[in-house]
């Protein structure tokens, strides 16, 4: 059986508090609202090999305004805790492309990215051009993204996806077109890395959606997916909960 994995959040930076992102963590609701944001990326260990899920961000490709609101301390060094060599990854799991978790590529010198097509072609197309849109996915990350591509190291995929035994992403769109969670058989029962399908515990406790959505139905039936494939609500991780890293930077979930 392949239940063997381990699977660390790892945290890069972290926000105040959610206020200055104009976002509500739950839909119609002030909860949490005044609480940090943590912003982490996960890694997925099975055999000695590291799979990397989200990049969190750089400065460089989000530009100071927005990287001025969080702490920063570099991917690699998060890495390094768990005993990871960045330089040594080959592959990076992108659940979406909005900036906090798409900006932090080029420290994967080696990776190749994994994504839904349709998260490319949406961040990419002609929606682009609009601020509120580039606001989410900055014009610098589309053309870090379409050399990328350029150069061979964007795989994508058109739905859910078994990548290796005990290990598959579930597309589920809502909160972007092409989101994308992460199933984990572990242990302990089904892990979901459920992306920015939860943010915070409150999410999955209340079966209440986020507050940022480009599809508010697909956000409903996402959260209830991630629901349905975790073993308990306790291995559905929301992916912006300081509870979590309220001890340490390094969590080991499983
Ligand atoms: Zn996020």
């Amino acid at each position: 059986m392949s239940r063997d994995y381990s699977v660390y959040g790892l945290l890069i930076g972290t926000g105040a508090s959610w206020v200055p992102t104009g976002i509500m963590p739950l839909w119609r609701s002030e909860e949490r609202r005044a609480e940090a944001v943590p912003v982490p990326i996960w890694a997925i260990q099975r055999n000695g090999r590291t799979i990397v899920v989200d990049t969190a961000f750089d400065r460089a490709l989000t530009g100071d305004a927005w990287a001025s609101n969080f702490s920063y301390r570099p991917q690699a060094e998060a890495l390094r805790e768990i005993g990871v060599d960045i330089d040594e990854v080959e592959t990076v799991i992108l659940t979406h492309l909005h900036l906090d978790h798409a900006t932090g590529l080029d420290h994967f010198p080696r990776a190749r990215f994994i994504m839904q097509r349709s998260e490319y072609e949406f961040w990419t197309g002609p929606m682009s051009a609009y601020p509120p849109i580039a606001r989410m996915c900055p014009a610098a990350v589309v053309q870090r993204l379409r050399s990328l591509h350029a150069e061979g190291r964007l795989v994508f995929l058109d739905g859910d996806h078994e990548l290796q035994p005990g290990l598959r992403l579930v597309a589920v769109g809502g909160h972007t077109p092409g989101m994308q969670m992460v199933a984990i058989d572990t242990s302990k029962g089904t892990l979901v890395l459920c992306s920015d399908v939860a943010y915070v515990y409150e999410n999955i406790a209340q079966r209440w959606p986020i507050g940022l959505y480009h599809d508010f139905a697909a956000t409903i039936l996402a959260l209830e997916r991630a629901l349905t494939i975790a073993s308990s609500d306790s291995l559905a991780v929301p992916n912006h909960d300081i509870q979590l890293w309220r001890k340490e930077p390094v969590v080991q979930l499983v």
